[in-house]
């Protein structure tokens, strides 16, 4: 969350192929600066972190919200100014933190008031402050967080003071003004519970009270009563955050349009962020990049546990959801070496970006020495993270309204659970998801997860059954559609229907969770079983779906994960099985991999070692200890079509490459092993090349109004040409036949897809 008021300080640094997405590719460190630094110093500090293989390094002043002292810029424009010159590559970013003020030595006697005599924020601008739903306002003394010093005075101001924003802004523009690439902004929220408040719901201020009754015409609730004006009141909390957050990106942006916003927030995935209004789905749109604080399991050595290091994999599938088109930083921390290699692999593994640092604090490393390591080998391969396309036919959806209206509500977070209970069985059991957090672009999978979809709106009700129609499937679980989207009950449940909805009422995730009970702090049960039973169960379940699963021999605690960069394969592989509390180290496992396409060249390249070349056709073998990417060359298959059909086949391509089928489209018939053909011999451009192919019956076949078919010819290649009468006949043809097509390209006979074909 925050670095403690101590003297350190930062980082950063770095090379990268896409300066204008310096944000996709960030490793990210401290940088050691303070604004009384010497020239020298700053120059130091900056050739440090960029020795240490740093791209964005994060610096910290002297004051983290409203008057930041000129030196302080000052030295900051210095920096960025050094960095900038000698190394154009790296990005400085700072921190603040706009809604948090703390004073320092104002309570020595340590009676929770201010001293006699002294004066701090809370007396001079008590209006500033949130006000808790017991009419109390944030001011909070002691250590009781580890950045609050014990004579220190911590409080908390409303993001709906005009007053105060206009202050923050201003000091928004003059850090822009620094030259500065990106702003970090911390503690963003509405407090709830903190310190000795609990359950006491911000924000009662006088200015919360009329913005309230201004923008919806309804009285600020007195009482947790989850009636409808509280739940209005609870998303309009969340609104008044975005809102604070796009007027300060605004207001950056007028003085650097190229400046980067970068919004860190705690957890994000449980109630605790509809308590706290701050929620990754709802700060998304708002900001460049989303930085999740998160306890990993290398956070202590008593957490180092095969099923914190599943959990950690899951969530970070989930934030990489989340943010969509969006980077994923991942704030971790860790303490000891090993548990710092396995963060950053774990991290990796899910394809988002690594800040390091040690535990508790946001500076400094556990080893600045395998922090270079870790940093040059991210730089390497960070294309095989950050510029690939996921291989997935399955999605699982994470329903914010079901966490706020139902787990938020009752308290037990059983969607939580679900969730991340399913995406574990998941992961283990080697089928590849991707999480979506709305049900908008349903077309390219051919399955979606719900679990326990407590709060179903009718507009989702209507796409989920609009995807069962296109020919989609779904797998339900627990208690899908009781409440709506406001979680009101629903008198009756109207679920959608059709043969290829599958649901059950029991809590698959929720089993599996408690079984092998993921736990956060090393003072949690640390009871942990296997799951294997449930999740047996749950792979029976399951198999009455379609879904794709990766071929591999790999135990449950290895974690596979197939992408597509340009026309390779790359698995992603993360080896857990082994560790023990206080023992991070896995233990090698030996592993096999089947492709679905024919592998023309293979490549292993173990983390923070060198590549070796492996030997197999379709097939390879090979040792992983902590973490390694495998890396498949395969032969794309070729889609010909005139600029007619183009729209067809590029959205066949995009079917196929989903499915681990690299796919290009091509202007000229080529020597590939597959080739597809749109139009028939009448086509403009492809024409005399399917002319050649087809019999006389066939075109006669072709030339009946309405007519479209697929022909395929298996000699040493496989030809399929897609024909229709019309042009929309062969889009029609594409459209209905591109699960046939997958099934002949990659004759799978183990495949557990079985579609209904034509
Ligand atoms: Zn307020």
């Amino acid at each position: 969350m925050k670095r403690s008021m101590i003297l350190v300080i930062l980082i950063l640094f770095s090379a990268q192929a896409y300066p204008n997405d310096w944000t996709r590719t960030a490793r990210i460190a401290d940088v050691d600066f303070w604004p009384d630094f010497t020239q020298e110093e700053i120059k130091e500090g900056i050739d440090l972190a960029h020795q240490q293989g740093a791209s964005v390094v994060m610096a910290w002043l002297t004051s983290e919200n409203i008057d930041i002292p000129q030196k302080d810029l000052d030295a900051l424009k210095r920096a960025v100014t050094y960095a900038h010159e000698n190394y154009p590559d790296m990005k400085v970013i700072v921190y603040t933190a706009p809604l948090e003020i703390i004073t320092e030595n104002v309570d020595t006697n340590r009676d929770g008031q201010l001293d006699r005599g002294l004066t701090a924020v809370s007396t001079e601008h008590p209006e500033w402050l949130q006000v808790g739903l017991d009419g109390r306002r944030a001011v909070f003394y002691g250590d009781f967080e580890h950045w609050i010093g014990e004579h220190d005075e911590d409080v908390w101001c409303c993001p709906n003071d005009s007053v105060y924003k206009e202050k923050i802004e201003k000091s928004i523009t003059r850090l822009a003004e620094t030259g500065i690439d990106g702003i970090w902004i911390d503690v963003v929220l509405f407090l709830c519970n903190y310190g000795d408040w609990d359950s006491n719901w911000a924000c009662h201020c006088e200015d919360c009270r009329k913005k309230f009754h201004q923008d919806t015409w309804l009285e600020i609730p007195q009482s947790v009563t989850w009636d409808t004006t509280w739940k209005t009141w609870v998303l309009w909390r969340q609104t008044c955050v975005e809102d604070f957050i796009e007027e300060l990106s605004q207001t950056a942006r007028n003085v650097n349009p190229e400046i980067k916003i970068i919004v860190e927030h705690w957890h994000g995935f449980d109630a605790e962020s509809t308590e706290n209004a701050w929620s990754p789905l709802t700060l998304q749109p708002v900001t460049d990049v989303l930085a999740h604080e998160y306890v990993s399991a290398s956070q202590y050595l008593e957490t180092y546990t095969p099923a914190n290091y599943l959990r950690d994999v899951a969530l970070f599938q989930f934030y990489r959801g989340s943010d969509n088109s969006h980077p994923s930083w991942i704030l971790a921390y860790s303490l000891r070496e090993d548990g710092q290699k396995m963060l950053a692999a774990t991290v990796l593994q899910a394809g988002c970006n690594f800040y390091d640092t040690v535990y508790p604090d946001m500076v400094d490393s556990v080893s600045l020495k395998e922090r270079t390591r870790i940093f040059e080998w991210i730089r390497k391969y960070s294309d095989y993270y950050y510029e690939v396309e996921p291989v997935s036919n399955v999605t699982v959806y994470y329903s914010k309204a079901t966490i706020d209206f139902y787990d938020c509500l009752s308290g037990d977070w059983e969607f939580y659970r679900e969730f991340v209970g399913v995406s574990m069985m998941l992961l283990s059991l080697h089928v590849p998801y991707t999480v979506i957090t709305n049900l908008k672009n349903l077309e390219q999978f051919d399955t979606v997860i719900l679990p326990d979809l407590v709060c179903l709106s009718d507009f989702e009700k209507d796409l989920l059954q609009q995807f069962l129609e296109n020919g989609g499937y779904i797998l339900s679980t627990g208690k899908i559609g009781y409440y709506d989207e406001m979680g009101r009950k629903r008198a009756s449940r109207e679920l959608p229907h059709h043969s290829r909805f599958y649901s059950t009422d029991r809590l698959f995730g929720n089993e599996y969770y408690a079984e092998v009970n993921p736990f956060f702090w090393p003072d949690e049960g640390k009871n942990q079983g296997t799951g294997e039973d449930v999740k047996e169960e749950f792979y029976r379940v399951l198999n009455q779906i379609p879904f794709m699963d990766v071929e591999t021999t790999a135990p449950g605690n290895v974690v596979v994960l197939p992408f597509l960069f340009k026309n390779t394969i790359v698995y992603r592989v993360l080896n857990f099985e082994g560790i023990s509390p206080g023992d991070a180290v896995p233990d090698i496992q030996t592993i096999s991999i089947t492709n679905k396409r024919r592998i023309l060249n293979a490549v292993l390249i173990p983390f923070l070692s060198t590549p070796e070349n492996l030997e197999g056709e379709d097939s390879v073998t090979f040792r992983v200890q902590n973490h390694c990417l495998l890396v498949l060359e395969v032969e794309p298959v070729s889609i010909y079509c005139n600029e007619y059909d183009l729209p067809a086949a590029e959205n066949l391509a995009t079917f196929l490459r989903t499915r681990g089928i690299p796919a290009q489209v091509v202007t000229s018939p080529d020597d590939a092993s597959v080739l597809i053909i749109l139009g028939g011999h009448k086509a403009k451009d492809t024409g005399e090349f399917v002319s050649n192919l087809l019999t006389d019956e066939q075109k006669t076949q072709l030339e009946q109004p309405g007519f479209q078919t697929l022909f395929i010819f298996q000699t040493v290649r496989l030809i399929i040409v897609i024909a229709g009468n019309e042009r929309e006949d062969t889009a029609r043809s594409t459209e209905e036949n591109k699960r046939k097509i997958f099934e002949l390209i990659t004759e799978s006979v183990n495949s557990k897809i079985q579609f209904n074909l034509q």
